[in-house]
């Protein structure tokens, strides 16, 4: 279920990756930097209760992090399914890592998204992404 203040955070996200984008900064999985951050300055317990918003859907390897340090409740814009139909759409060949959903990679974290109100924007900066590449 998503709140209005997750709604909140979730804009924030999509805001911070439109920025990497108009930098050309690519980001290199800050899911997986968050996870390290976590472990290394958060107690177990303040893990769990912990909620990460992302613009996009964790990949299986940020996936395993928050798993791993035992990071809680995840919440997210646009899901890899999303992700992949928009690939092929614009003919990007597919990863060859597979876009697995969090709750294939994580037993038991609670997972919310995607969020419909921010699908358009998503899809729009993946297409400007990837019209750079
Ligand atoms: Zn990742």
């Amino acid at each position: 279920m998503i709140s209005n203040s997750d709604l909140k955070y979730l804009r924030r996200c999509v805001e911070l990756a439109r920025t990497a984008l108009e930098k050309g900064d690519h980001t290199q999985h800050p899911e997986f930097a968050l996870a390290r951050w976590a472990a290394a300055n958060m107690t177990r317990s303040e893990r769990s209760k912990a909620t990460v918003y992302t613009s996009g859907e964790h990949c299986p390897m940020c996936a395993a992090a928050h798993g791993w340090v035992g990071l809680g409740r995840i919440v997210y814009a646009s899901s890899s399914k999303q992700l992949v139909q928009w690939l092929d759409e614009m003919g990007v060949p597919p990863s060859r890592v597979r876009n697995l959903p969090i709750q294939e990679v994580i037993r038991d974290s609670i997972i919310d998204g995607p969020v419909p109100e921010l699908e358009e924007e998503m899809r729009q900066l993946h297409r400007q992404f990837y019209k750079r590449v």
